[in-house]
């Protein structure tokens, strides 16, 4: 079994805090685990507790357009959350939460070694780049973090809810494919 594996497996018997108890899967992440890019979202949501899959309702539906406006699909990156356990009526996750969760995404990171890590959310961009991440000022800037280039998005969930946002994630969305371009060796983009 490979590592990768064995993390999955590891991860799916989780029972570290009491998301366990309301859960109905572990959302691990879904993509191409040796990809160059890895996406992370703050934590599972109805749909995605449902199905065992990250952003699979209205949000993802909007991930994957986002996705294809700069030639990626999700067999071309990997998608993951924070925290892979669905925090009850979608609240934020507790700290409790986040630390206990907190080895699963370090290994993954350890693993698949990306060379791009883009947060969705300023939850996400607090847990991975900065404590004190501003969303509105700081979406679409690159931050190097140990080697690795870390930018955040909206959150999809936030565009839905605010779609003047939308023409600035467009911009960062093509920052961010001018950045894969730049560094990334094995991910392929159609080059509008
Ligand atoms: N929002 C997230 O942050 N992650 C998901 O998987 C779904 C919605």
């Amino acid at each position: 079994m490979s590592e990768w594996e064995k993390l999955h497996r590891q991860c799916l018997g989780c029972r570290a805090c009491a998301l366990a108890e309301t859960r109905t899967n572990v959302v691990f992440g879904v993509g191409n685990p040796e990809a160059e890019v890895l996406f992370i979202g703050e934590a599972p949501g109805a749909n995605e507790d449902a199905q065992g899959e990250p952003f699979v309702g209205r949000a993802g539906k909007l991930l994957d357009d986002m996705l294809a406006m700069i030639g990626l699909d999700r067999s071309k990156i990997y998608i993951t959350n924070s925290v892979k356990c669905r925090p009850p009526q979608n609240r934020d996750p507790l700290n409790t939460e986040k630390d206990a969760c907190r080895g699963f995404l370090r290994r993954q990171v350890e693993l698949m070694r990306p060379k791009i890590i883009v947060c969705l959310g300023r939850i996400s961009a607090a847990e991975i780049i900065k404590e004190d991440f501003k969303i509105t000022q700081e979406h679409g800037q690159f931050f190097e973090r140990g080697g690795i280039q870390m930018m955040a998005l909206y959150h999809p969930a936030a565009l839905l809810r605010d779609p003047r946002k939308k023409p600035e994630t467009f911009e960062d969305l093509k920052a961010l494919q001018r950045k894969i371009r730049e560094i990334c060796e094995r991910t392929e983009i159609e080059f509008k």
